[in-house]
């Protein structure tokens, strides 16, 4: 039977071979045999511009594209860690860009794609900040600026993201309920699929009189976690 796997939240970079070397087996044994792959964000840890390449990102990208070469679409969206994977990156690779969300057909079942961040609406402070940074004339100013800079400030952002936070209700980082539900109506799906929080679960949601689905993915530390859809419906599986 063909099937679609979707991953998020892999962040990969440089100082996490193992979870690099689960990814490239996870290509090689899972997508080869994969109808489609969706990334639903986050894949990569730092990302600062096309033009900025690394060793790994070069492997990465060779990877991936053998994979589109051999026939298999590959689709990505944006995290909050990667949302400057831009043009080139497409155009190298030959992966589709999705926006946030992104409605799709899923053996007949409407379902909505998301990262997840956008969900998190409790967290007023990354919320004006999600705005700020996506705004297409700060992005071009940010991209303008010289690697080293974009790298030392990346970096600075995610120092500051890991500091502990003291005094803070840790439910903030989790999904609104509330925004959800009002997604779940805007778009009339009763099946979502996201990312982000990194607690992977399948929650079931009662709108009016439609039982709906919201199927989280995990991150990859240590393994992976994806998520396999067919004809027969939806379900975890490992990497
Ligand atoms: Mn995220």
């Amino acid at each position: 039977m063909t099937h679609t796997l979707f991953i998020s939240d892999l962040h990969l970079c440089e100082e996490t071979p193992s979870t690099n070397q689960c990814f490239f087996e996870f290509c090689q044994k899972q997508v080869s045999e994969a109808e489609a792959l969706y990334i639903l964000g986050d894949f990569f840890n730092v990302y600062v511009g096309d033009d900025i390449q690394t060793h790994l990102s070069i492997k990465l990208e060779a990877q991936l594209k053998a994979l589109v070469d051999s026939g298999i679409p590959i689709y990505f969206m944006h995290g909050n860690r990667d949302f400057f994977v831009g043009k080139r990156f497409f155009k190298r690779t030959g992966i589709t860009f999705l926006p946030d969300p992104t409605l799709i057909n899923l053996y007949g079942k409407k379902t909505l794609l998301m990262h997840g961040d956008s969900l998190c609406t409790k967290d007023l402070e990354y919320m004006k900040f999600r705005r700020f940074i996506r705004n297409p004339i700060i992005k071009g100013l940010f991209l303008a600026l010289p690697k080293k800079t974009r790298l030392h400030l990346a970096n600075k952002a995610r120092i500051k993201s890991m500091a502990p936070k003291e005094n803070v209700d840790l439910s903030i980082f989790d999904v609104s309920r509330s925004a959800v539900v009002t997604t779940l109506i805007q778009y009339n799906v009763e099946q979502l699929i996201h990312g982000h929080t990194h607690q992977p679960a399948e929650h079931d949601i009662r709108i009016q009189d439609k039982a709906c689905k919201r199927y989280v993915l995990g991150d990859w530390h240590p393994s992976g976690t994806i998520i396999r859809a067919d004809a027969s419906g939806i379900r975890f599986a490992s990497s």
